[in-house]
């Protein structure tokens, strides 16, 4: 197993205390894995720094070209980049091998073409005597910091619009989920050129907390928690870097009484417990019309109870466990505390599962009620509430009191009623008779916060780079 972290061509093991990589499904260590010293993270950042200017201005196409080497070389090593995400993440190994693994790829492709097609608007006079153009130019280094939740494929998200738009990355994957990020590193040394991605690993309060204080460091761009964003904020704010944040969600689900219960159903159970709800886009926050609720609920609860997830054959495992014993506790003490609301009713799950894997049954509240903390907070594990609503209450306004402005979604058949929803929640996607639906040719990113940086899509390109004038004076 290659665990070397990246600093330019320097592949090197940290020097620092040692974290232990778990293995969500049995509990037990994978590796101690020593986190980057102060030095290993200044040479990271001065690498990145070194190589900016060269790759700064290489073009488009030949930036293209070696994104597409990545993405066939994601393809070649799909079994290997799997199997270890499967084992550090827990994941069922059909999921990383037929969806997130080939999504990684996907990404690297349509970064490649995008870059090649960013235009501007056209050169023009707009004062007598001067032309003025608009350029769109990198940022500098950016530092990159991913989650555990999707580790490979927010690896991806992050760099292949960084790059294609001409950074120099610093990368520190989750301290918790850290070896596809190292086994992809090694990859990436073999197509880019040196210092143009360093990754190193460690926890966020040392060496992430370095990275985003870092002078030499232009952007940061974080996927995690809010507080980890505000964090981040605050760091910026010393030397006005530019900042990229993808924050959590607590997704809500609009059924009205004309939805169609089975697609409702089936969607459901997909999209509320996929990654064990470890997803800031979960569908987790359920509003069912009073006409359709009792239906839903018993569905709903019939199909969650169903779902695989603690099988010895894995590829018959539908979702993985939590990633760790504190978000399995974290999850259940959600649950423990609903359970003691006398108006709500746990219809199936509310417990971890036996074994000394970190799984958690798949888990439906009904009869949550809009101030509860289970309709409120974000949970990140396999958990849906379920809200009643008549014509009379506010559904809309109850689903955007909420801090949160990630995804959404509206089941109806009416499409009046659904273009009337889509325009007044406050969220960076709302989904109409599905969820969690993702394509790399439009935006995800969240409004409030959850945030206001762009991943996947053009907007992303333009996030990681500067719009700039020149202007002619004939
Ligand atoms: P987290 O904020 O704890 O950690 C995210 C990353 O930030 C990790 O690499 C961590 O080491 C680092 N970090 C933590 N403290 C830091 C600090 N002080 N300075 C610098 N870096 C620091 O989040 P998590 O627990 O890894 O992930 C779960 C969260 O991520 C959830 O809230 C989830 O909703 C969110 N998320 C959001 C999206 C999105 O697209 N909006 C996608 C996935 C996950």
């Amino acid at each position: 197993m290659q665990t070397n972290m990246l600093i330019g061509t320097a592949t090197e093991t940290g020097t620092e205390s040692e974290e232990a990589i778990l293995n969500p499904r049995t509990g037990e260590i994978i590796i101690n894995l020593p986190e980057a010293s102060g030095d290993q993270i200044d040479r990271a950042v001065f690498a990145a720094r070194r190589a900016f200017p060269g790759w700064a201005k290489t073009t488009p196409n030949e930036r293209s070209n070696l994104m597409l080497a990545i993405a066939d070389a994601v393809d070649k090593n799909l079994e290997k980049l799997a199997s270890l995400e499967a084992l550090n993440c827990g994941k069922p190994i059909n999921e990383v091998r037929n969806e997130e693994i080939p999504a990684v790829a996907d990404c690297f492709r349509f970064f490649a073409g995008a870059v090649r097609n960013m235009h501007g608007p056209i050169a023009g006079n707009y004062m007598e005597g001067h032309t003025s153009m608009i350029r769109r130019d990198p940022v500098g280094v950016v530092a990159s910091i991913a989650p555990w939740n999707y580790p490979i494929m927010m690896m991806a998200w992050k760099l292949a619009p960084a790059l294609a738009g001409g950074n120099t990355v610093v990368l520190k994957p989750s301290e918790q989920t850290p070896l596809t990020a190292l086994a992809f590193a090694e990859i990436l040394a073999s197509i880019l050129p040196e210092g143009v991605v360093n990754v190193i690993a460690g926890q966020g309060v040392s060496v992430g907390n370095t990275l985003i204080n870092h002078a030499e460091v232009d952007m940061v761009s974080i996927t995690g928690d809010i507080a980890t964003g505000k964090k981040v904020l605050m760091a910026a704010s010393k030397s006005v870097k530019r900042t990229h944040l993808e924050l959590g969600g607590k997704a809500p689900v609009i059924v009205y009484d004309d939805a169609d219960l089975e697609r409702v159903v089936e969607g459901l159970k997909a999209f509320s417990f996929y990654n064990a709800g470890q997803d800031c886009t979960a569908a987790c926050r359920v509003y069912a019309e009073a006409g359709i609720y009792d239906k839903l609920v018993a569905q709903l609860t019939a199909a969650a109870a169903s779902i695989v997830y603690d099988s010895s054959d894995d590829t018959l495992n539908e979702i993985p466990p939590l990633i760790s014993p504190r978000q399995r506790d974290r999850v259940d003490s959600f649950v423990q505390r609903a359970i003691e609301q006398p108006h709500i009713e746990l219809t199936t799950g509310g417990g971890r599962a036996g074994g000394s894997g970190f799984y958690y049954q798949p888990t439906v509240l009904a009869g949550a009620r809009q101030q509860d903390e289970i309709v409120q907070r974000e949970v990140f594990g396999p958990v849906v509430s379920v809200t009643r609503f008549t014509d009379e209450d506010p559904v809309i306004n109850w689903a955007n009191d909420s801090p949160y402005g990630l995804a959404s979604s509206v089941w109806t058949n009416d499409i009046g009623k659904a273009m009337e929803a889509s325009a007044t929640l406050q969220y960076g996607c709302t989904w109409v008779n599905t969820h969690f639906m993702l394509v790399n040719e439009m935006p995800h990113g969240g409004l409030k916060q959850s945030g206001y940086g762009k991943d996947m899509s053009m907007y992303a390109l333009e996030d990681y780079t500067a719009v700039r004038h020149v202007m002619i004076a004939h």
